[in-house]
């Protein structure tokens, strides 16, 4: 993706904003208030590597609204983070947890390092410097992470660990953790989970059944590769899925079940057999009924939207469709289901983690499961139906559903 996209990734989000807030004649005073962040902090993290270098990395922790409840949202550890990518995914949280109403704020931290290059060791070394350096915000009823692309309940596990040694044995400080370290059951999955329940709703609302699709899904990581297994469970035909190195297609379907195991065996999907290679910009254009990018921002872009066969796009990655790239589809009459709904299921169970964590006790995974769905179901329905009463496209609505909610809570707690 070139810069110059990840750099409007920002503008992108506050334009978003502005086009609700206009909607909900919002005043100027609220506009200020939730375009700020709360809080940004940058840390430097010194790491000696495995080689004896020192290197020094940079760490960021934002949270940009946290009037209903303690800042929430994951940590990313990628080579493009910076500071205004890192603002507006926060942004996205504070709207996120408020569309599918859960008690949260908004936050998002990162370290900008490419992970793919640490060792073992180093990864440990770097998640620990950064909970080391960040604690001083965060606390279980204060802003509490959890992971993102390229972080892991292993690397939850660390954090934890780390928190602990200055503050005490704190499960509810991060959430994402593994089941055996107070993680909760179905967390893993709970994004690509989540998504797919979406998908199964927006089909009926859209008239594309399900059960006869066709669908490509853009990245084959925790979200991608889930979203990939439930899809095919529910009956869709998956016949196109790409990782950081490129895609592999075959028309007639993939065994999903088959290919999680090649990716296993062999670090990447790459080379399945029966597939032919297409690259990830081709991939976005293929034939299909219901398309998902659950990889990086900016994927479907001024240059590719006219060029979109699908009948859906689902959002499972966020900022996946460029400002541009929206009103191309709006025109074509294919209906985006944004991120901030789309890939909220991660989000849902970390909260029900954080609940389980203070309570000391433990749900069973269809207990989690049921309660996903009405909770996530219950979010994209507030979604459409706002979309439909007040003709926005579901983009607005949901920042417009948001908005409502944060600036009631706002005005509640006297704008401080
Ligand atoms: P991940 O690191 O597990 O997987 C990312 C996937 O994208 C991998 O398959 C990787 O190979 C692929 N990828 C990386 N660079 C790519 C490129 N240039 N082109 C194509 N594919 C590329 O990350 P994830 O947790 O699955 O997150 C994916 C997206 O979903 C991100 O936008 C993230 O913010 C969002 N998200 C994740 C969660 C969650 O619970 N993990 C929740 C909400 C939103």
């Amino acid at each position: 993706m070139a810069s110059q996209e990840k750099i409007r990734i920002n503008d992108n989000t506050k334009l978003l904003f502005d086009r609700a807030a206009d909607f909900l004649k919002l005043s100027e005073e609220g506009r200020n208030l939730l375009k700020t962040p709360y809080r940004e902090l940058t840390v430097q993290m010194p790491i000696r590597m495995d080689n004896g270098e020192l290197k020094v990395f940079t760490g960021y922790r934002i949270q940009h609204n946290g009037s209903r409840g303690p800042y929430k949202g994951g940590i990313r550890f990628h080579p493009s983070v910076d500071i205004d990518e890192v603002r507006a995914l926060a942004a996205l949280m504070t709207w996120k947890t408020a569309i599918i109403n859960i008690p949260f704020g908004g936050a998002k931290g990162g370290v900008t390092c490419d992970p793919k290059k640490l060792s073992i060791g180093e990864l440990e070394k770097v998640s620990k410097s950064y909970m080391s350096k960040i604690d001083l915000v965060i606390g279980p009823y204060r802003d509490i992470p959890a992971p993102d692309m390229n972080t892991n309940a292993q690397v939850m596990a660390w954090m934890m660990s780390e928190y602990g040694k200055k503050h005490g044995h704190t499960l509810a400080i991060v959430t994402g953790k593994p089941v055996a370290l107070g993680g909760s059951l179905g967390r893993e999955e709970a994004t690509g989970r989540g998504c797919v329940y979406i998908v199964k709703e927006a089909c009926n609302d859209y008239g594309v059944d399900i059960k006869s699709s066709i669908s490509v899904i853009q990245g084959f990581g925790n979200v991608g590769s889930n979203v990939a297994r439930f899809m095919a469970e529910e009956g869709s035909r998956v016949v196109a899925v790409s990782d950081v190195q490129g895609g592999i297609y075959n028309p007639e379907g993939l065994d999903i079940t088959a290919l999680l195991k090649y990716r296993d065996e062999n670090g990447s999907i790459a080379g399945f057999p029966n597939t032919t290679k297409v690259t990830n910009e081709e991939l976005i254009e293929l034939p299909c009924d219901i398309l998902i990018p659950a990889a990086l921002e900016g994927v479907i872009h001024a240059d590719n939207a006219k060029n979109i066969k699908a009948k859906i796009v689902i959002e499972a990655a966020n900022a996946p469709v460029s400002i541009t790239a929206d009103e191309i589809l709006k025109s074509k009459n294919i209906p985006v289901i944004p991120d901030i709904i789309a890939n909220a299921g991660g989000v849902v169970v970390s909260y029900f983690e954080w609940v389980q964590n203070l309570q000391q006790f433990t749900w069973d995974l269809d207990e989690i499961n049921f309660k996903l769905k009405k909770r996530i179901v219950k979010g994209y329905r507030d979604v459409f139906d706002y979309s439909k009463k007040n003709n926005l496209s579901l983009r607005t609505a949901a920042f417009a559903v948001a908005i409502e909610r944060v600036i009631e809570v706002v005005k509640l707690r006297g704008w401080g």
